[in-house]
């Protein structure tokens, strides 16, 4: 039978997407300045993580796939002034129930000597092996849902299109880390390695842009600086997983900064699928505001969807918990204010 463990595990990772999600998320907590992402076979066959962060120490070895160890979070209090993108301790140990997964990691202090981990399914470290590995952390999911046989044929047959939003969210991170050289590619069996793109540790978003979309897509772009002031009825944002204000000083301004395709009528074929979100520079859906910025754009008679690179910024006092496995959905409470004050502002 299944195990509770694995049960649970198929909650906090859903897809590829989370997957990757997570990975990445960590080598930015990591505080790595370059991350390599490789895909094999669209990520069915492997998914690898290589950064260039901190490492993990050896005396984290046995716990770091345990349900619910992090290195993240010392007392409940840090919730409130958390920075980290992670602090629950559930990816790798998920992780460890659902494929085949190791990972290789070395700290600068160690020089070139590395360690291999492997672990069993429950998290526990299986072996440790001495390996050359450089500076910082390659984490290798291979076989993912290998042991859930419905949703491992649900991602064969529709692989095609996750892999198509996995990039989408990649690109997304690749935009808003500036200083991080982000770059990802695919390798098909026998087939030839492809780079899909690679950011350069850029200081802009705008340079950012340009390496992921081209010169030509960024040629179009307009600065974004709103300031948008909220209605003081209830919390203009509601975020997942971040920390929850313990007051009612609510924010009441969001300013939302970034970039958006210049309304021009008639202009060439915009990027339809360009649109990014942010909440304090962390990527997540935002369909209800995807769908205000293209009813602007609309009303304009402008049919192309416009660029959108657009991060909202709102004070950390005023988020949420919600412990909603999806850490990428964000869901507004007073969406109606906040999306009619977006429209008036654009
Ligand atoms: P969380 O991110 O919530 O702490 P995870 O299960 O994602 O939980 O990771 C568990 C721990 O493994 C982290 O707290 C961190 O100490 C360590 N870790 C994971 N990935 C990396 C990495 N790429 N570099 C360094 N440490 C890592
Ligand atoms: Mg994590």
């Amino acid at each position: 039978g299944r195990s509770v463990h694995q049960i649970q595990s198929g909650q906090v990772i859903v897809d590829l997407c989370s997957v990757v999600k997570e990975l990445v998320e960590n080598s930015l907590d990591a505080g790595a300045t370059a991350i390599d992402v490789r895909f094999k076979n669209h990520g069915l066959e492997a998914i690898e993580v290589q950064d260039n962060g901190a490492g993990i120490a050896p005396e984290d070895y046995e716990t770091i796939a345990l349900k619910h160890y992090t290195s993240k979070l010392k007392t409940y209090d840090d919730l409130s002034t958390l920075s980290t993108f992670g602090f629950r301790g559930e990816a790798l140990s998920s992780l460890c129930a659902l494929s085949d997964f190791y990972i290789t990691t070395a700290r600068v202090v160690d020089g070139p000597r590395g360690a291999k981990l492997e672990f069993e399914s429950s998290g526990k470290l299986k072996s440790t092996s001495m390996t050359a590995s450089p500076k910082g952390t390659t984490v290798v999911v291979e076989r993912i849902f290998k042991n859930l046989p419905v949703r491992r044929r649900e991602l064969e047959k529709n692989i095609k299109r996750e892999y198509g939003k996995v990039i989408g969210i990649l690109q997304a991170y690749a935009c808003i880390s500036s200083g991080v050289k982000l770059s990802a590619s695919n390798q098909m069996p026998k087939g030839k390695k492809t780079v899909v793109f690679s950011t350069r540790a850029n200081p802009t978003t705008k340079e950012n842009i340009i390496n992921v979309y081209g010169a030509k897509a960024a040629l179009g772009l307009l600065a974004l600086d709103l300031k948008l002031e909220m209605q003081p009825s209830g919390l203009p944002l509601h975020l997942s997983s971040l920390p929850k204000s313990d007051g009612d000083n609510a924010s009441r301004q969001v300013r939302i900064v970034g970039h958006v395709s210049r309304p021009v009528v008639g202009e060439g074929r915009q990027a339809a699928d360009r649109q990014m979100f942010f909440v304090n520079s962390r990527p997540c859906a935002l369909p209800q505001v995807a769908k205000a910025f293209n009813e602007v754009y609309k009303s304009y008679n402008i049919t192309q969807s416009p660029f959108v690179f657009a991060d909202f910024k709102i004070d950390t006092n005023s988020y949420d918990v919600n412990v909603s496995p999806d850490k990428r959905t964000i869901m507004l409470h007073d969406q109606a204010a906040l999306l009619e004050s977006l429209k008036s502002g654009l």
